[in-house]
């Protein structure tokens, strides 16, 4: 045989994840373990590519043995597909090897025709029966419509609703079954009037249909967009589990269920799940009915919760992670449907990783590998003033779904979160209950409220995967989504009104309450201290003032490695000054005018050397164009007009001079310090300066400023403005009399500088990647205009990522290759670290370790991120 497309359960296993998918891959193992499990077949990851490279056709090899997979799961299961006797009917589920939860589709039920229902109805006389079967009937015909055929849920949405209005009935169980029987036939008309075709009633042709529907499903919008999210390549392709139902909706001796082994919000060591009575598959997830908690099952189906037990713990004890688990209970039976390691909010991750390890299930290197990094922003986020939240009072209390504190202006529909948050708003998404569609909009919102819902609603799984806050589930509401308006509490609330919601206790509050910075110590801070024992690079900072340097400081940063001095003079009084150097025509006029801002200039470097107390910091010199500091309105020209005895006009003149066509790559980096040598001799007093004084009152820390020259792209301008830098700096050092050393280096953010860094590093101490520039200059398209159409790349699969925010290992990490090599070639002794966005991002980060950085620089708040993600690349590269 060619090509192995099709795994049945028996012989598939939990290493095989790539071609199987998560799903596939466990259904599998959860198999050999001796777990119930209903046997079906996974068709694989390749057979997804494969059915792309055919144009979108699945080929007749895959399909042959598809059905050789029907006919294995027919003998298994002693029941026939399509059969009037004993007919099997299936699921067809996709599954990919990352958990893309509600990203792609699943089929129920498939298999039922008006034949296959009336057979199954003539063979069991109980009228309970009946009802389940039209039940499972007009699901399927509702699900194959939806997934298969793109005819909106909508539709057959709006006739359960008014069957339900007619009957006068609240609830989906309560319609019977000469209901759900007219319903089925309201349905099949629907799809004919949609799609001008009868629904289609060979199974195996239902089937075919079904499982392109999977393969198709894998490029639909919201899972690209998912993709795109989450670092998940496109190639990877999903595989199609194809499996006998087993039915939680047959009777009230039936349900179903989905449970984690410990609590995925807290990370408590306890069993959290939810389960809903005489129901079938998303009814639990998708809110029908708010379901029960998981441990009242015990009373419903004792056997069935007891050999549930015994299942988490071998699973956890298999697995040795919290798993995500999705069973069915049919006539008192459990079968498991699904298990993954489940996705957990990041105070989960890390108390479970902790956890884990005390358990003996884990080492401390495995559980540092175990936490996605990217959760742990989530963590550095303001909760509320605890001072603030106690004088205030909740109005009403949903489920606290996805902790963390939000506060904003309510919306009500996606598309309004996503609009008011282009235009600086912040804003709460309130709904019904959300669905995928909503996505970009909840990924726009502080907060998400909805008024239907559990613990494992889509709104919540959502929500904690993005760690934004979320309150499922506050049946209280009353929402009138139309008007856009909704009460609670006794208050009426519209569009645009503050509201604030507590994410972790699930209280919603009136008005807006003040939050404040998050903790750091506890778990956070133990895995934190084993990452650091792991990780080769090292992990700096970019700040320009001291409150984000001590910020920083506290959240691990070793140093600075990119201070921004351009941020420094937007001071009323500083930009004053140095719009008059700007404006200056002679040396001496611009030396007077810098002179003024020297002070200003030492005074901010001293404050940072204070709050770094003797990590070491690389100064950037002066890089924008200098009219991004010219005077914009009519009041600040006549002022400064006054202030240096010219006219307005001049001074509009010298501005309009500055203008320039492309300033990214203009007037702007070193080219400043060559045309005015005065700018770099003014940084360089200051900083030295500022180094001499803090070191004098702190001989114990060692100062070494690090100078670092922007865009450079030939060795003569780097050597051209260093003279001026080394002149200035050994004259200062001298006057002192101390013995202070320090560095010259410079950025590589120019191709140019890239490829000539041989040349280069014989002048600098130090070269400091500046990717966001490299980016730009490599791609060639700026990163503030590249928004507007990078959509149609990604919609195109050229590109999968922003280059700007996830590093372009292909090009721009070429070139910062070839520059390591060439410039340690040159100067074996520099130290090389990166500054750009990337420096926070985890892959790129990964790939920063591979290169030998000795440092990674990045905001604030990604410095815990860096950590872990730098102890994981160690880790990985080992
Ligand atoms: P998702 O990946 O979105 O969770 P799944 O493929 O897991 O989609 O299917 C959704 C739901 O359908 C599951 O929660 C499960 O309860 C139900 N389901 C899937 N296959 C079967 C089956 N063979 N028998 C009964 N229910 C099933
Ligand atoms: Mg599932
Ligand atoms: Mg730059």
């Amino acid at each position: 045989m060619a090509n192995k497309w099709v795994y049945t359960f028996k012989e598939g296993n939990m290493t095989m994840r790539n071609l199987l998918g998560g799903k596939g891959a466990n259904l599998a193992e959860m198999t050999e373990i001796g777990l119930p499990v209903p046997q079906g077949f996974t068709i694989t990851t390749e057979a997804c590519t494969q059915y792309y490279e055919d144009g979108r056709k699945i080929n007749d090899e895959i399909m042959a043995q598809a059905m050789e997979g029907v006919a294995w799961m027919e003998k298994e299961n002693g029941k026939k597909f399509g059969d009037l006797k004993n007919p099997l009917l299936v699921s067809v589920r996709s599954g990919a090897r990352a958990s893309m939860p509600g990203m792609m589709d699943t089929i129920l039920n498939l298999g039922l025709n008006d034949d296959v229902v009336a057979a199954m109805i003539a063979g069991n006389p109980d009228p309970k029966f009946e009802r389940f079967v039209y039940d499972s009937y007009r699901r399927f015909i509702q699900m194959f419509s939806d997934v298969v055929m793109e005819v909106g849920k909508k539709y057959f949405e709006q006739l359960i609703d008014k069957m339900k209005a007619d009957r006068g009935v609240k609830f989906d169980v309560d319609l019977t079954a000469a209901d759900l029987k007219e319903l089925a036939e309201q349905f099949k008309a629907e799809y004919k009037n949609q799609l001008g075709t009868e629904f289609p009633s060979d199974p195996v042709e239902q089937l075919k249909l079904a499982i392109e529907a999977v393969f198709r499903s894998w490029d639909n919008p919201r899972a690209n967009v998912y993709r795109r999210d989450n670092d998940i390549p496109y190639s990877w392709g999903t595989a199609v589990n194809v499996m006998p139902m087993v039915f939680g909706n047959l009777n009230n001796e039936s349900g179903t269920g989905v449970a984690f082994t410990r609590d995925p919000a807290t990370g408590e060591n306890k069993l959290m799940g939810e389960f809903l009575i005489n129901a079938q598959g998303e009814d639990v997830v998708a809110g029908v009915r708010t379901p029960m908690p998981i441990a009242q099952m015990e009373q419903e189906f004792p056997e069935a919760y007891a050999e549930f037990l015994k299942v988490c713990e071998t699973l956890e004890n298999h697995y040795h992670d919290m798993q995500d688990m999705e069973f069915t209970v049919e006539n008192k039976k459990l079968y498991m449907l699904q298990c993954r390691n489940g996705k957990r909010t990041a105070p989960a991750a890390l108390k479970i990783a902790c956890d884990l390890v005390d358990e003996g299930h884990k080492t401390p290197e495995e559980a540092v590998a175990m936490i996605d990094p990217r959760n742990l922003d989530t963590l550095l986020h303001p909760q509320f003033d605890a001072a603030a939240l106690k004088a205030a009072t909740p109005i009403g209390k949903g489920l606290g779904a996805s902790p963390g504190a939000a506060c904003g202006k309510i919306v009500f529909t996606a598309e309004d979160a996503e609009e008011w948050n282009a235009r600086g708003e912040k804003v709460v998404l309130v709904r019904l209950e959300t669905s995928p569609e909503d996505i970009t909009g909840m990924k726009a919102s502080q907060g998400i409220l909805t008024v239907r819902g559990g613990m494992t609603s889509h709104a919540a799984v959502v929500a904690r995967g993005m760690g934004t806050c979320c309150v499922s589930g506050c049946g209280e509401i009353k929402i009138n989504e139309e008007k856009k308006e909704f009460t609670l509490g006794g208050h009426t609330f519209h569009e645009g009104d503050y509201i604030s919601l507590d994410g972790t206790t699930g209280k919603i509050y009136n008005g807006d309450i003040k939050t404040q910075e998050a903790s750091v110590g506890g778990n956070f801070k133990r895995i934190m201290d084993w990452a650091d024992s792991f990780r080769k690079l090292g992990v700096r900072t970019n700040a320009d003032t001291p409150a984000d340097t001590k910020n920083a400081v506290k959240l691990g940063a070793e140093g600075i490695g990119l201070c921004r001095t351009e941020h420094m003079f937007f001071d009323p009084e500083r930009i004053h000054n140095l719009r008059r150097m700007i404006v200056s025509d002679t040396v001496e006029a611009r030396e007077e005018a810098l002179s003024k801002l020297l002070p200003y200039q030492k005074g901010d470097f001293k404050a940072m050397y204070k709050a770094l107390e003797g990590r070491p910091m690389t100064v950037r010199y002066l890089d924008p164009p200098l009219h991004e500091f010219t005077p914009k309105t009519e009041e600040e020209m006549a002022d400064l007009a006054k202030d240096m005895g010219i006219t307005v006009d001049e001074v509009k003149k010298k501005c309009d001079e500055l203008h320039e066509f492309n300033p990214m790559m203009g007037h702007r980096g070193c080219r400043l310090a060559v045309t005015y040598p005065e700018i770099a001799k003014m940084q360089t007093r200051a900083v030295i300066r500022a180094a001499i004084k803090v070191q004098k009152a702190h001989p114990d820390w060692t100062i070494k400023p690090e100078i670092m020259i922007p865009l450079v792209g030939e060795v003569k301008e780097l050597k051209y403005v260093k003279k001026f830098v080394v002149e200035t700096a050994d004259a200062e050092i001298a006057a002192a009399g101390i013995d202070l050393k320090y560095e010259v280096g410079t950025m590589i953010e120019i191709p140019r500088a890239a490829l000539t860094a041989d040349e280069i590093a014989k002048e600098a101490d130090f070269f400091c990647f500046g990717t966001n520039d490299l980016t730009q200059m490599t791609f060639g398209f700026s990163r503030d205009d590249a928004g507007k159409f990078l959509n149609a790349y990604y919609d195109a699969k050229i590109y999968e990522n922003d280059p700007f925010a996830k590093l372009d290992q292909t090009g721009v990490g070429k070139l910062m290759k070839m520059a390591i090599e060439l410039g340690k070639s040159s100067n074996p002794n520099m130290h090389l670290g990166i500054c750009g966005e990337h420096g926070g991002d985890p892959s790129s980060v990964e790939f920063c370790d591979g290169l030998g950085l000795d440092y990674v620089s990045c905001s604030p708040f990604r410095v815990p991120i860096a950590r872990l993600a730098a102890a994981q690349a160690a880790i990985n590269n080992k």
